[in-house]
């Protein structure tokens, strides 16, 4: 621990912080419409009792982001932002075993919509901007804080938004956020992914056209038969690997933590000859196999279709939304070559909306060094693990202000504890109060290692 904060008491911060949680976790921030403006508030008054004065910025009515900043003198070195959003996705109440907006907890678990994903961060950073300025330590940069809207539907409103219009505020050499930071266990040993890239977004419409006609006399020109037929070569044939070394420095670092058959297998995925039976033989937990086929290649998910408006009357068009996902090192318009060469010409392929290319954390930076420290000191026997994200979090925003980015909102896990990949968005969000206690004491430090004279 840092020596800035060896004095702390960390069972009456422990406890302060799974209150700020349990509180947050009773504002219902499901976007759309998101509603955050009484959520950004609250935060805003915790942190002027710790004597921070922070700014709300509201880009429309209900919507707000928190915006504070610990200055660092006149040492000139880059900010540090620390930044989580308080939007969450909606939860549907009946599949829950306590209600997703109480903030209830229940054996030592707190419950509630984001408890993962992510007041828990929003909260631990709060806790450590609030614990740094009363504790009154001289600091060697700036200490930023971004508590945003509006990342579960793109950003508009949040990062983006501030990205935008109060770049100032918000720009960094290092950002800490989304996605990384709690225990995986692989082989029983543990480890801490840490997000050092994310992949780009690319959300696609395909518009198949054929001939209409009476339903009583099938064509092969019907246009539901042709989208129908593209879709399921989409869904079934993986596309290319795209063998970059941010994927290659990722699968190194988890088959190091493996036996000697992992050791040698997982490497193999990289090998265009052997990775797809690697991925079907060789990785035992279907969820990571399915992880790290994504990771790997660009992908496309067909989500939404639409086609036809009577059940004897063959349309003329078809047409299907993809989720269409850039892998590192790859583009936009190599996802769209790859889709159109499975299309043929009788389907048009469109964007729907700009796509975002890929992001990617310069390697050999000095910061993650430093975070794979905390994790060994802090859990013993723990390694941090470069990871690559399938998904989007607001480092696309804050990498545009020239921020280094990495998904690290630390949370101790035990073995024996809930799948926290597995609530992301899933019903029984929830996360153990030690977990959240060893996790502020984990940042808190980190941010005093990188930060602190
Ligand atoms: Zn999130």
């Amino acid at each position: 621990m840092h020596p800035a904060l060896e004095q702390v008491d960390w069972e009456r911060e422990g406890e302060a912080v799974v209150e700020l949680l349990a509180a947050l976790l009773r504002f219902d921030t499901t976007n759309p419409p998101g509603n955050e403006a009484a959520c950004v508030e609250f935060l805003a008054d915790a942190l002027r009792r710790d004597g921070v004065e922070p700014e709300v910025l509201s880009p429309a009515p209900g919507r707000a982001n928190l915006v504070a900043r610990l200055p660092g003198g006149d040492g000139g070195q880059a900010p540090l932002l620390l930044n989580g959003h308080v939007d969450v996705v909606a939860a549907e109440a009946g599949r829950w075993r306590h209600p997703p907006f109480a903030g209830e907890v229940h054996d030592g678990v707190i419950w509630g919509r984001g408890a993962v994903d992510m007041k828990q961060m929003v909260a631990m950073s709060v806790a450590t901007v609030g614990l740094l300025a009363r504790l009154g330590v001289p600091l060697r940069r700036d200490l930023k804080l971004a508590a945003v809207a509006d990342e579960e539907a793109g950003c508009a409103a949040g990062s983006q938004w501030l990205v935008d219009h109060h770049p100032d505020k918000v720009r960094a050499g290092h950002a800490l956020g989304e996605v990384g930071g709690a225990t995986f266990y692989l082989g029983g040993r543990p480890f801490y992914p840490v997000q050092v890239a994310e992949k780009g977004i690319a959300w696609l419409r395909a518009v198949a056209s054929g001939a209409t006609g009476h339903g009583s006399i099938p064509r092969d020109d019907n246009a539901v038969v042709r989208l129908s037929e593209f879709l399921a070569r989409v869904g079934r044939r993986r596309l290319a690997l795209r063998a970059s070394p941010e994927a290659r420095r990722f699968l190194e670092a988890l088959a190091s933590l493996q036996g000697r058959a992992g050791r040698a297998a997982l490497p193999l995925l990289l090998h265009p000859r052997w990775s797809n039976l690697v991925l079907r033989r060789g990785v035992r937990d279907a969820g990571m196999a399915r992880l790290l086929g994504a990771v790997l290649r660009n992908t496309a998910s067909p989500t939404v279709l639409q086609a036809g408006s009577k059940v004897n009357v063959i349309p003329g068009q078809a047409s299907a939304e993809l989720d269409g996902r850039i892998a590192i090192g790859s583009s936009e318009a190599e996802l769209l070559a790859e889709l159109r060469a499975l299309a043929g010409p009788d389907i048009e392929l469109a964007l729907i909306a700009p796509s975002q290319p890929p992001t990617v954390t310069p390697r050999g930076d000095e910061l993650f060094g430093l975070l794979a420290g905390v994790v060994a000191e802090h859990h013993p026997g723990a390694v941090a693990v470069p990871a690559i994200t399938p998904g989007f979090t607001d480092a696309k925003f804050w990498s545009r202000l020239g921020a280094a980015c990495y998904g690290f909102a630390p949370v101790r896990l035990e073995p024996s504890d809930p799948d926290f990949a597995a609530m992301f968005h899933g019903d029984d969000e929830r996360i153990p109060v030690a977990g959240l206690k060893a996790g502020l004491r984990m940042l808190a430090d980190t941010v005093a290692r990188h930060c602190c004279r």
